[in-house]
């Protein structure tokens, strides 16, 4: 329980990295019970925090706080402090209701701005202070980025798709690979932050089928090389098998969901791609995380173990995995899911401090965000407060207790009181 804490300072001023250019009501020291940095657990619970920034972490923190007694301690208690959690994949225009055409068709880009806005906030609430959403319809959430009030978003746009391939209806159909190199070029343009494509078909698309590609390597390494060329990365959506290898290949960034779907939909990959993977620099954003007692529809349930054995293997081999939950697709998937994924990772075969790697700073450098998942200094200051301890107790980091964005402190709904 929070014992002893007060509200950080709804200062509205920039980031600054300079410790002496701020006044003390700005800074402040947090103690906890326990803290974990983004990689380990860090013997002295106590972070400094100014201005949008971590200025000390640790035994460097307290030394900060005894040589300026005039800086406050803000005691949190029995908490343990991890970085704000990094979600490598989501959609805020969904809301879950019906098949995903229905979620967005009908609807103005006005309502689809202010569902997206509500959906960011709810993540937020929940812990996730950087989403990369990877697919919008007609580039709306890029209206949300920069909102101190709102997790930090990393944007792609519409994703790349052939006509009539899969998630259509969000505006990035190409005809053909002059216009797919038209579309990289309109998303840099546009300010896009990584761009995504469909290299394979998609479960909720019912006329695209999961194993089949929709592009070829050559189609893939294009888009790469265009997008890589002005410095932006490239995520491509995989669920077959030829997909999968010829987005490595290609050299793309991230490979999302990968579930190693052939036509027959049983899921047994050829060791070979699982070597592949593992020896690659393409990160997996793995499909993890949904509500406890969830109603999975049945084809989900099957595959579920299946792909949790391939994923072990390539985890096992030295491959990156990190958590991309698909929040918005389905009721049981809300924006705020992504802490339920811990058990996901621990089934691939992390251990708890592993999986707190892979939901934050592991997430953050397959998104090269070099300044968040981490608690060190001169990092943003996204920060988790969590009743219990995660590197035991999993399930601790679903028990979000305060949340700070760029070193402000989230107002939250009140707790539930009935807690589990
Ligand atoms: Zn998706």
């Amino acid at each position: 329980m929070l014992v002893h804490r007060e509200q950080m300072t709804t200062n509205d001023t920039p980031c600054s990295t300079n410790p002496s250019s701020l006044t003390n009501t700005e800074v402040r020291l947090l103690r906890a019970r326990r803290l974990f940095d983004g990689t380990e657990v860090v013997s002295v619970p106590s972070v400094a925090v100014g201005a949008g920034t971590f200025l000390a972490v640790g035994a460097a923190a307290e030394a900060m706080a005894r040589a300026d007694p005039t800086i406050p301690i803000v005691e949190l208690g029995d908490v343990t402090l991890v970085p704000g959690l990094v979600d490598c994949h989501q959609h805020l225009v969904f809301n879950g209701e019906g098949t995903l055409e229905e979620q967005v068709a009908g609807r103005s880009d006005v309502e689809l701005l202010e569902r997206a806005r509500g959906n960011a906030r709810r993540a937020l609430v929940g812990g996730v202070t950087t989403i990369r959403d990877l697919g919008d319809r007609n580039f709306v959430t890029l209206g949300l980025r920069n909102d101190p009030a709102l997790p930090t978003i990393v944007c792609s746009g519409p994703p790349i798709t052939p006509v009539q391939g899969h998630c259509w209806y969000l505006g990035g159909e190409c005809k053909d690979r002059s216009t797919m190199i038209e579309s990289v070029k309109r998303r840099i343009e546009m300010g896009c932050d990584v761009i995504k494509i469909m290299a394979t078909g998609g479960a909720m698309t019912p006329t695209t089928p999961m194993w089949k590609s929709q592009f070829g390597r050559r189609d893939l390494e294009l888009v790469v090389s265009e997008a890589h060329a002005a410095g932006v990365r490239v995520a491509a959506h995989c669920h077959g098998l030829t997909g999968i290898e010829d987005s490595i290949a290609a050299g793309v960034d991230t490979i999302e969901h990968c579930t190693f779907v052939d036509e027959s939909m049983q899921i047994d990959p050829d060791p070979a791609l699982l070597e592949l993977l593992a020896t690659s620099d393409t990160v997996i954003s793995a499909t993890l995380g949904v509500v406890p007692n969830a109603d999975l529809p049945p084809p989900m349930l099957a595959m579920i173990p299946r792909v949790t054995a391939a994923l072990g293997v390539v985890r096992q081999r030295g491959g990156r995995i990190v958590v991309g939950s698909d929040a918005g697709i389905a009721p049981f998937k809300p924006h705020d899911v992504m802490p339920h994924a811990i058990h996901d990772l621990i089934a691939i075969g992390m251990t708890e401090t592993e999986a707190l790697h892979a939901m934050t700073s592991g997430g953050a450098a397959a998104l090269g965000l070099a300044s968040k998942g981490i608690i060190a200094a001169g990092a943003d200051a996204d920060l988790v407060a969590v009743a219990g301890d995660p590197t035991v107790d999993a399930e601790a980091i679903t028990r979000v207790v305060a949340v700070w964005k760029g070193g402000r402190e989230i107002e939250r709904p009140m707790a539930d009181p009935v807690t589990a």
